[in-house]
């Protein structure tokens, strides 16, 4: 699939499309010589995947770039929606979503034309910086990449006032950019109900994520060897809890304000699933920590117990995520460095990789529940 929408791309799609299409590339890799595979003197073997160049201090990127990649549920959607666009114009809008696509079938060993051992990530740095981001800062997050990616991602596909000025687009092409359904298949909704512990009524709130940030239990000197596991730490971040001086629709007008119960479940399951620990913590001094407590995973997440609905039936059916990926960081809360345990298809079959910025290499499962998670990536597959 992603092949054959990359060669409509470069190759075979209208001549306009073509032509915007390779100026992209040539972008990307600096070599000004279409129609033929882009190799390094030695081609990689196919069972490595392509490492990504640190453009300075870029690790955050190139690991969230490598975690992404690792999610086939994304790349395809990335893929079908660049497919639904059949008009040149589309282009100028969903530069950072064209480089994003082209990156990942790259370091994949999925495109069509270009074979490298190393790739650049700068046109979807210059894409983003374009829409106003900026990535020149000192050391950023990958969770805060993360987010500016989704968040423009999202602004080019579903967002007409984003079309560069001069620019027109017909109504049909327009129509077909604000499907309903081009929401990231990282997009989930968070149902937040409210339950009056007055007179028993309930509301419920959906709230839209593409990341769930999970802080992790309140730091106990007593306890700091205990081993967490992400299971208990949504179990807390999901846990009910109660909240005073609120008016109820329903009471206030008889009690005043009142005490409610608040529960947050999984309301809308999103088809991959980002976590996010919060490792981040502030001193008492005012000083920015990273909190180095080990969180266990295993390989299937089941969030069944999480979801809205089975909590109100009471029929806990399994929902399982498989694991795609686990960005670390490496060193303290103000340095350090990102790298990415992922998974690819080799031949027919899944392997784990390690990947840091240019550098990868194969890696067994042991190693990979042995590092220490900052974000973790799952898709669903129940
Ligand atoms: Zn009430």
């Amino acid at each position: 699939m992603l092949k054959s929408v990359l060669k409509h791309y470069w190759f075979t799609g209208a001549a306009t499309v073509a032509v915007v299409a390779s100026a992209a590339y040539f972008v990307a890799v600096g070599e000004p010589d279409s129609g033929k595979t882009v190799k390094n003197p030695k081609s990689k073997p196919k069972n490595k995947l392509s490492g990504l160049i640190n453009e300075g201090n870029t690790c955050f990127i190139n690991a969230t770039l490598q975690a992404l990649a690792s999610c086939p549920i994304f790349f395809n959607w990335i893929d079908s929606v660049l497919t639904r666009k059949t008009s040149d114009i589309t282009e100028h809008y969903l530069r950072t979503t064209c480089s994003l696509n082209m990156t990942m079938a790259v370091i994949n060993n999925q495109h069509p034309t270009i074979d490298v051992h190393t790739f650049n990530s700068r046109q979807l740095i210059q894409s983003l910086e374009k829409h106003g981001w900026n990535l020149k800062s000192e050391e950023q997050d990958a969770h805060e990449f993360f987010n500016m990616l989704s968040t423009t991602i999202d602004e080019e596909i579903n967002k007409n006032n984003k079309i560069s000025k001069g620019i027109s687009i017909d109504e049909q092409a327009t129509t077909s950019v604000c499907q309903p359904n081009s929401s990231s298949p990282f997009r989930g909704y968070l149902a937040s109900q409210l339950c009056c512990l007055s007179c028993g009524h309930k509301s419920v709130r959906y709230d839209a994520f593409e990341c769930l940030s999970i802080p992790l239990p309140k730091l106990d000197v007593r306890n700091a060897f205990t081993m967490l596991n992400v299971e208990g730490l949504l179990k807390q971040f999901l846990a009910a809890e109660t909240v005073g001086e609120v008016q109820c629709d329903s009471c206030s007008l008889k009690n005043g304000k009142s005490v409610f119960l608040k529960q947050l479940s999984l309301g809308k399951l999103p088809q991959c699933l980002c976590l996010h620990i919060q490792r981040c913590d502030w001193t008492n001094a005012g000083q920015l920590t990273k909190r180095q407590d080990l969180v266990r995973f295993s390989e299937e997440l089941n969030v069944g117990n999480f979801v809205y609905t089975n909590r109100l039936s009471g029929n806990f059916k399994p929902v399982t995520y498989r694991l795609r990926a686990v960005v670390e960081h490496l060193g303290m809360a103000d340095s350090g460095h990102f790298v990415t345990f992922r998974r690819n298809i080799v031949d027919g079959r899944t392997r784990w990789f390690y990947t840091s910025d240019t550098f990868t290499r194969t890696a067994t499962f042991d190693e990979v529940l042995k590092s220490s998670p900052y974000m973790l990536f799952y898709e669903r597959c129940t």
